[in-house]
C-alpha cells in the first residue's frame, strides 16, 4: 500500500526536496496534500506534475490559484484556506505521513494538528517544537505520533543513538551508555569574520551559505548561529536531554552531521553529502532505506574535517538561545519569536546583523517568563514578544 503524504510549506526548500524524493519512489508514495504561502505560479506546477486532492493557500490567493488551475485542467483539486486548512489537512484521515515544512511559527498549530492525530511527522519546522517543547512531546507520546527528525543535525543524532532509546524514560539523562551529544555547525558564512566586518555583512551575503542551499530565514540563522541555537533547543526536546549534555561543535566543512559519544569512549558520526535528501529520506522511509539522487560521500575528495569551539562573544545569539533553554518555560517561545521578527527586519534593512541578537535579547529581558501550560499561553507570549521586538526594532531604526 502507498503512503499518503501531506506537505507543508510544499514550495519552500525543504518542500521542493520533499517531491524530489517522493518522485523517485512514486509506488510507495502519493501527494495528498500541499500547501502554500505565496509562490502561487509554482504551486500550480506542482500540482500539475504531482495531482493532489487538496491545496491550502492563504486566502487572498485563491482567485489566482483557481484561475491557474482551470487553465490546467485541475479544477476538481479542492481548496482549502487558512490555518483552519493547515490544520485540515494535517489531520486528515486519509493522511499517513506529514512534513511540517514550513518556516516559523505558523508552522506550529498543523504540526501540533499532525501530532495530535498520530500521524508520522517529519519535523523540519524546528521552531514549532522550539514554541511548544513539552507540550509537543507529550501530545507524540499520548497520540503514538512518530515524530521523526528532518533537520540534518538531529537526523544524524537519531541514526547514531541505540535502537529503542526514544521509547526507554530518560528524564533529562542520556541513558544506554549515552554520554552526551555533540551538535555540528557549519559555522555559517561569517565564521571567520571579526566583530567590526559582522557590523556591515548585507542580507545578500549573510543568505548565501557556504555548504546548505536554504531558504532565507533559516539562512540568515545560519550566519548568527541562532540556528545552532534553535537546534540545540530542538535536541533537548526530541532526545528528552538537558542542555548541558549537548556540546556545540564547530565543523566547516557540513560533512559530519552530528555525533554521540558513548561511556565507553566511542563516538559515532553520520556523515554526508550536505543535501536535505538524505535526512528526509531517511525520516520518509524509517526503519527502511530508500534511494536517493546524493551521491556517496567521496573521502578522497573531503579529505579535511576540520573542528572548533563556537565563539559566543561574536555570535552571541547561540549563548541566548542556550541561556532561554536553562530558564524553561515559555523562554524559548520569547526567543523564537524575537528572532523571527528580528530576522524579517534584517533582510528589509531596518536593523543590522549584530542588531538582530540584540533584538533578541532585550526582548528576552523585557517579556516575562511564564510557565507553558497551554498552546494558548504560548501563543499569547509569540505575540506579546513580536511586539516588544517591533518597537524595539523602531527605535534603533531611528
Ligand atoms: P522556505 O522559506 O524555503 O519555505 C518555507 C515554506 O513555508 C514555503 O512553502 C512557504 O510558502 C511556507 N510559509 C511561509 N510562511 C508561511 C505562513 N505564514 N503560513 C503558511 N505557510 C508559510 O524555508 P525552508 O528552508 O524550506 O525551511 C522550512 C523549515 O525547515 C524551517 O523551519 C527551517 O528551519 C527548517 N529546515 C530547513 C532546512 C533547509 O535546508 N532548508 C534544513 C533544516 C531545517
Ligand atoms: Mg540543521
Amino acid at each position: 500500500m502507498s503512503q499518503s503524504v501531506c506537505i507543508l510549506g510544499v514550495t519552500g526548500s525543504i518542500g521542493q526536496s520533499t517531491l524530489k524524493i517522493l518522485e523517485q519512489h512514486p509506488e510507495e508514495y502519493s501527494v495528498f496534500a500541499i500547501t502554500a504561502y505565496s509562490r502561487i505560479n509554482e504551486l500550480s506546477e506542482i500540482c500539475k506534475r504531482f495531482r493532489p486532492k487538496v491545496v491550502v493557500v492563504p486566502s487572498n490567493r485563491v482567485d489566482e490559484l483557481q484561475q491557474r488551475l482551470q487553465a490546467y485542467n485541475l479544477s476538481d483539486i479542492e481548496i482549502l484556506t487558512d490555518g483552519a486548512g493547515l490544520v485540515a489537512v494535517a489531520e486528515h484521515a486519509d493522511v499517513d505521513v506529514v512534513m511540517a515544512a514550513i518556516v516559523g511559527a505558523a508552522g506550529l498549530l498543523p504540526t501540533l494538528a499532525a501530532v495530535k492525530a498520530g500521524k508520522r511527522v517529519l519535523l523540519a519546522n524546528k521552531e514549532a517544537l522550539v514554541m511548544s517543547g513539552d507540550i509537543m512531546m507529550q501530545a507524540a507520546k499520548d497520540h503514538h505520533a512518530f515524530l521523526l527528525p528532518v533537520d540534518s543535525e538531529h537526523n544524524a543524532i537519531f541514526q547514531c543513538l541505540p535502537e529503542n532509546y526514544l521509547q526507554i524514560d530518560r528524564n533529562g539523562e542520556p541513558k544506554l551508555g549515552v554520554k552526551q551529544i555533540l551538535l555540528t555547525a557549519s559555522g555559517g558564512p561569517f565564521l571567520n569574520h571579526s566583530l567590526a566586518q559582522l557590523e556591515g555583512v548585507t542580507p545578500a551575503q549573510a543568505c548565501k551559505h557556504p555548504n546548505w542551499s536554504m531558504g532565507q530565514k533559516i539562512s540568515v540563522d545560519s550566519a548568527t548561529l541562532m540556528n545552532k541555537g534553535l537546534e540545540l533547543i530542538e535536541a533537548c526536546h526530541l532526545f528528552s536531554i538537558k542542555e548541558h549534555f549537548v556540546t556545540v561543535v564547530v565543523h566547516p566543512q557540513s560533512i559530519i552531521h552530528s555525533m554521540v559519544q558513548y561511556v565507553d569512549g566511542s563516538t559515532l558520526a553520520q556523515m554526508g553529502n550536505p543535501d536535505m535528501c538524505t535526512p528526509i529520506a531517511h525520516a520518509l522511509a524509517w526503519p527502511k532505506r530508500i534511494q536517493t539522487h546524493v551521491p556517496p560521500l567521496d573521502l578522497f575528495v573531503h579529505s579535511q574535517l576540520d573542528f572548533q569551539a563556537p565563539d559566543l562573544i561574536r555570535f552571541p545569539a547561540l549563548r541566548l538561545a542556550r541561556e532561554a533553554m536553562q530558564a524553561g518555560d515559555l523562554a524559548p517561545a520569547i526567543l523564537n519569536a524575537a528572532n523571527e521578527i528580528a530576522v524579517a527586519a534584517f533582510l528589509q534593512q531596518q536593523i543590522t546583523f549584530l542588531q538582530i541578537a540584540q533584538v533578541v535579547e532585550y526582548t528576552l529581558n523585557q517579556v516575562q517568563n511564564n510557565s507553558a501550560q497551554s498552546i494558548e499561553a504560548i501563543l499569547d507570549i509569540d505575540q506579546c514578544a513580536r511586539v516588544v521586538a517591533s518597537q524595539r526594532i523602531a527605535q534603533l531604526d531611528s
